[in-house]
């Protein structure tokens, strides 16, 4: 199991790699800024990464992770806090990125207590309430699914959740404007931690297919 002490010695080694031997990439990335061209909004699953995934260097991908990797609707600012919502206005209008990725993954968490209705704490449990956002998701699942098992329907519902996202980005104005102009692409992908594989929804066939 990973320690603090074993962090401080992966440190050492990122040291190592990037800040001697003449390594330019992060004077660069100080000097120039970050200018990634990829948005991902990821689950913050421990075991779906997208740096590591990706196999992406520093300064390559501008990273958003909640629960479910679930993006909201554009909704009034008064109230809440919005978290997600605001790194999306900042990677979008700020740094200009050209592509926002969802990228679900198989065995989430979040999907599985969305599925199973159970409840993780009280009625005010923050996850319960973050996780109303994949309510149409789950809607979608069981009538699609009524008579299959519950990993087959929390498999599906991971992917209907990743839809319903791409959905919600288009709430927001400044994205919209953006896809419409073409300078903007959403993409839905899942990593599919069982057998290894990424998917990608193809807007054509309507289906996840393999990248
Ligand atoms: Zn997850």
């Amino acid at each position: 199991m990973t320690s603090p002490q074993n962090l401080i010695e992966g440190f050492h080694r990122f040291h190592e790699q990037h800040f001697t031997d003449d390594d330019a990439l992060y004077r660069q990335l100080v000097q120039e800024g970050q200018t990634p061209r990829i948005l991902v909004v990821a689950c913050c699953d421990s075991r779906v990464d997208p740096a590591l995934v990706l196999n992406c260097a520093p300064g390559d991908l501008f990273v958003i992770r909640n629960v479910a990797n679930l993006v909201p609707p554009a909704e009034s600012r008064s109230g809440g806090r919005h978290g997600t919502s605001a790194a999306l206005e900042y990677g979008v209008r700020t740094l200009g990125v050209a592509h926002i990725i969802v990228l679900g993954h198989a065995h989430c968490g979040g999907i599985r207590a969305l599925m199973s209705g159970r409840r993780t704490g009280n009625g005010n449990s923050f996850i319960n309430s973050w996780m109303r956002l994949a309510e149409d998701a789950r809607t979608r699942t069981e009538r699609e699914l009524a008579d299959a098992g519950p990993e087959v329907r929390a498999r599906a519902c991971e992917r209907h959740a990743i839809l319903g996202s791409l959905d919600n980005l288009m709430t927001f104005p400044w994205i919209r404007e953006r896809v419409e102009q073409g300078t903007l692409a959403l993409h839905g992908w899942y990593f599919d931690i069982e057998c290894g594989k990424l998917l990608g929804y193809n807007r054509t066939s309507h289906k996840f297919e393999a990248l």
